[in-house]
């Protein structure tokens, strides 16, 4: 079953997204933004801190 194969690994990038609370951010041609288009790679721009306010 090729689609709740698919559905299982969505649910788990999700939880895993949600517990990561990034606190820096990325420009959007950094390598961290590749995906999926391509493989994502080890940050290059250097990031930014996200302040916990902003939302
Ligand atoms: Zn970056």
């Amino acid at each position: 079953m090729p689609r709740l194969a698919a559905a299982l690994i969505l649910a788990g990038v999700a939880l895993a997204a949600l517990r990561r609370r990034p606190l820096v951010g990325h420009w959007s041609d950094c390598a961290v933004h590749s995906e999926p288009a391509f493989p994502a790679g080890p940050c290059d721009c250097g990031g930014f801190p996200i302040s916990r306010t902003v939302h």
